[in-house]
């Protein structure tokens, strides 16, 4: 029987999934795709270069093993890099072949392609257009059109958390991907540029990594105030983002404040965010939150009369994600209880919205509820014991503090003991590496991250 590339590459799948962690199988083997089998020889296809890197060496042993077992002893793996004609030289450049240490076969390297990652039903068409977007849509529009090339560069997008600042950055990389699909456009969140740098520090393949960002002709980083208080991160990215400068490259940030009030990120790079054009996302006018949610809803916008969907968008102004949330919670209220549409059912509706909001969770009762975990008395978290598991709780409570209160980073501090602003920032960006780096601490945040949301219910 001749087997297929892919049911072959599925056996491999469940063998490697059995030997790696979750998280390592998702990021690292989930995007790969199997291209060919033949001749004993299966091969896989990887997003670019870093992800060859990366695998090899820290899945090399498992790849043998899971090879050996579903192809057997003359089994052999090939990794293709995604490949396109047009740009040869450009590639041969960042990856000579003498580089290329592992035992495997990797065929002609051209321009490498990468994934962007984008999302694509975030669109410009379906970005609805009023006074609050306006400078930033036409500036988005532009710069899709002649990416690099306007005064727009870096195009920063800023505003308040649910104001479209995530759904007009992949417009924007949407856009110049329709419109030219050489192009190589790549979306990350911060969170994901910074675990990239992490792991490149780790393994000392940081060259690498900054070679990587220099094939990119637009990138795209989501929520940079994340960068706060990450240091060595700042420094990379100081680095690749003159160096796409220099050469014209796009780059497109958001964030959910103005340059200037970036905290914990370096004078130089804030600096840098200036030199382009700052556009700022501010809350919609009733009309355009009608529009938006006529836009978003579809069709089903018909069954809600109009009163009601006029109360609804009267009523929430500030975040459209939640204005979405209520309009599609209230459909599912009709359907599943059978109500009709109507402004009693709105009330409802947003009542458990807004009451939830108003309620919230306060710093006390985060730190209440990770003491009760750790079994220590809540007082110690304010006190100035350095006991390991103690640090971890007063660290963790911070971290989900910052998550799930509006309280600043001071008065989060004021919390436990009076730690300043830069102590929080140094916590939260611990619990955020040993997130990235270790499961069990990984699940233990989740598990924390449930009971908060469940206080948030009940
Ligand atoms: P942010 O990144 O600023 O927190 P998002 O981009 O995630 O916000 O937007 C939240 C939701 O609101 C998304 O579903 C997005 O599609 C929608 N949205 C925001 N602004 C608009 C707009 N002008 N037109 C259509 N949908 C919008
Ligand atoms: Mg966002």
């Amino acid at each position: 029987m001749i087997e297929s590339h892919d049911s072959v590459w599925q056996n491999c799948l469940s063998t490697i999934k059995e030997n790696v962690p979750d998280s390592s199988f998702n990021t690292w083997f989930k995007p790969i795709k199997p291209i060919k089998y033949d001749s004993n020889t299966l091969t896989i296809q990887v997003p670019n270069r870093f992800f060859y890197d990366y695998i090899e060496a820290h899945f090399i042993n498992i790849l043998k093993k899971t090879i050996y077992q579903v192809l057997g002893p003359k089994g052999q793996l090939s990794y293709k890099i995604v490949v396109d004609n047009t740009q040869a030289t450009k590639a041969k450049e960042s990856f000579s072949s003498k580089d290329i240490k592992n035992p495997f076969v990797i065929p002609g390297l051209k321009k490498v392609k990468f994934d962007s990652n984008l999302i694509e039903k975030y669109t410009f068409e379906n970005y609805v257009e009023g006074d609050c977007n306006k400078l930033g849509r036409s500036a988005g529009i532009s710069v899709s059109q002649k990416p690099g090339k306007t005064a727009f560069n870096p195009l920063v997008i800023f505003g308040d958390v649910g104001l479209g600042k995530t759904h007009l950055a992949h417009a924007i990389g949407n856009a110049i991907i329709k419109e030219n699909g050489d192009q190589n456009v790549v979306y990350l969140t911060t969170e994901t540029f910074t675990s990239q740098i992490v792991t490149a520090i780790r393994k000392g393949s940081i060259e690498e990594l900054i070679n990587f960002y220099h094939m990119i002709d637009t990138l795209i980083i989501d929520d940079i105030q994340f960068l706060s208080g990450r240091e060595k991160t700042q420094d990379i990215f100081f680095n690749i983002f003159n160096q796409l400068q220099q050469s014209n490259k796009q780059i497109i940030l958001t964030s959910d404040r103005a340059p200037k009030d970036l905290v914990g990120v370096n004078d130089r790079l804030i600096s840098r965010f200036k030199w382009g054009l700052t556009a700022d996302l501010k809350s919609p006018d009733f009309e355009t939150r009608l529009a938006i949610m006529q836009e978003k809803i579809g069709p089903d916008a018909e069954r809600i009369p109009s009163n009601v969907m006029d109360y609804i968008c009267f009523n929430i102004k500030k975040n459209i994600r939640e204005l979405e949330g209520v309009i599609i919670s209230l459909l599912a209220q009709a359907n599943l209880n059978n109500r009709n549409i109507d402004i009693d059912l709105a009330k409802e509706v947003i009542q458990k919205f807004v009451t939830q909001d108003n309620k919230g969770i306060s710093v006390e009762n985060i730190a209440k509820l990770v003491a009760e975990h750790f079994q220590v008395p809540v007082e110690t978290l304010s006190s100035k014991t350095r006991k390991r598991d103690i640090v971890i709780a007063r660290q963790l409570s911070m971290y989900l503090a910052k998550n799930y209160t509006e309280d600043s980073l001071k008065s989060i501090g004021a919390n436990f003991g009076g730690k300043d602003h830069s102590t929080v920032i140094y916590s939260i960006n611990t619990v955020r590496d040993l997130i990235d780096t270790d499961t069990i601490f990984k699940d233990l945040v989740s598990e924390l991250e449930k009971k908060v949301e469940m206080s948030l219910i009940n």
